[in-house]
This record gives structure tokens, C-alpha cells and sequence, in this order.
């Protein structure tokens, strides 16, 4: 059995229990316009698939936010502040973390939020997707209370709100392999873990299943890949590709 079978069987045992499955896509890391961002938009227009652009705050530019004004389907998310890393080696990268006094990083994050409302004005989202994926628990339920709606990191969530109304909605599908250099992870890896990632989802809570992609770093196979999927999920019944506004906002 192909892989792309499995990912058809899956789907087909959604729309036989009479339900569907929502996807999304989530691209990290966009600061300026470019060749790479270029490529990502016009995949975005021909696949017609919604896209949610985690946008650095610190780094964005004007340039980004008129490039995107006329870009109907994108969605802003909030990447973090600066994309700095706080922690000492071997610790793992973060910038959401416990090395500075939680106030200095909310109002980082406070500042971030301002510069992309005055940026991307509707098309922002006060959704924050921490760099790395990853932010100390802590500092979870501080951020409905200075007004973000959700939270995305990486992985199988563990509750679908973790503070009431304040919701957790994940990537599950990293197409780049970081360990080994960042080229793709592969046509076999990436539906194996999209496969796991909707049967678990199936059997739980319907968490929506999120695509990540990185527009500045990925190769040619990934690119066609990501292509391929949103390509795929258009066309196959119990699936459906959902918008960031929908899944965080309605
Ligand atoms: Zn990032």
C-alpha cells in the first residue's frame, strides 16, 4: 500500500463515520517579501488552500504587510517578538521561555502584537505561534488575559482549550528534517506522520491537523510535496482544508 493510500483510507473512514476532517496550514518564520515568498504565495493562489503566515514582529516590514494587504485567504499569526534565543546550549532554543521575568516577555509579545495591528490591521489574528514551538507552561494561561484568542505549537495537543476559550490548535506535520541538515523529511515520513496525526485525531477530539512548511528554508522535494498534499486534500472527500480565522476565531 502507497502512502497516499493510506492517506485516502483515512480520509474515507472519516466520510463514512459522516464526518470530516479539518486540516490546516501553517508557513512560519515570514519577516519581508522575497523570491521564497513569492513561490509560497503562488501556491497558495493556485492550490486555493488558506494559509497562515506566522509573522516575526520585530523583523516584519511595510514591504511584507502590502505585499499580503492583496492576498485574500492569508491569515497573520503572531511568531514570537524577535525569534531570539534565550536559553544557554544544550538547552533546547526558546524564546517564550524562563530565562527573563515573565513581565518582560509578555510586553515583548505586547509590543509584538501592536506592530503587527498596525502592520496587517484585520488580516492579524492574536494567535501566538511560539519560534521553536516552544513556550514554558507558565506563561500559557497569562495569554488570554493580555488578549490573544490561541496558542499553536507542535504535536498532539493536550486539551483543546487550555484555558477556557482560549484555544490550542497544533502543527503535526513538519516537512523539514531539522536534525539532518533541513532538507525534506520525505514523501513517506511527512503522510506517515499526517496519517497518524488524523486516525489519533479520529479517536479523540477531531483536533484540526496542521502542515507545517517554512518558506525560506525548504528544497525542491519539499515544495512539491506541500504542493501535492494541498493539491490532494482539495479533491478527496473527508477532508478539508480550513482557514486559521475559522479554526481559532468562529
Ligand atoms: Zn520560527
Amino acid at each position: 500500500m502507497t502512502s497516499w493510500q493510506a492517506l485516502f483510507d483515512e480520509a474515507a473512514r472519516w466520510r463514512d463515520a459522516g464526518r470530516t476532517a479539518d486540516l490546516w496550514w501553517r508557513d512560519d518564520d515570514a519577516v519581508d517579501v522575497g523570491p521564497a515568498l513569492d513561490r509560497l504565495l503562488d501556491l497558495h493562489r493556485e492550490t486555493v488552500a488558506p494559509l497562515a503566515l506566522a509573522v516575526v514582529p520585530a523583523q516584519a516590514t511595510t514591504a511584507l504587510a502590502q505585499r499580503l494587504a492583496a492576498e485574500p485567504g492569508v491569515d497573520v499569526l503572531q511568531h514570537g517578538y524577535a525569534h531570539t534565543n534565550h536559553a544557554t546550549p544544550p538547552d533546547k532554543k526558546i524564546e517564550l521561555g524562563l530565562q527573563r521575568p515573565a513581565m518582560i516577555v509578555l510586553g515583548d509579545l505586547g509590543t509584538g502584537w501592536l506592530a503587527l495591528e498596525r502592520l496587517f490591521a484585520a488580516q492579524a489574528l492574536p494567535v501566538m505561534v511560539p519560534p521553536w514551538n516552544r513556550i514554558a507552561e507558565i506563561l500559557v494561561p497569562t495569554l488570554p488575559e493580555i488578549g490573544y484568542r490561541g496558542l499553536s505549537t507542535f504535536g498532539p495537543r493536550r486539551r483543546a482549550e487550555p484555558v477556557r476559550g482560549f484555544r490550542q490548535i497544533n502543527t503535526h506535520v513538519d516537512l523539514i528534517d531539522w536534525k539532518a541538515g533541513g532538507g525534506f523529511v520525505g514523501e513517506k515520513v511527512a503522510l506517515t506522520a499526517l496519517v497518524e496525526a488524523l486516525t489519533r485525531s479520529r479517536s479523540r477530539d477531531g483536533e484540526p491537523i496542521g502542515l507545517l512548511s517554512h518558506h525560506l528554508a525548504m528544497d525542491g522535494g519539499a515544495w512539491d510535496f506541500l504542493r501535492s498534499v494541498l493539491e490532494a486534500t482539495k479533491t478527496t472527500q473527508g477532508l478539508s482544508v480550513r482557514t486559521a480565522r475559522e479554526l481559532f476565531m468562529s
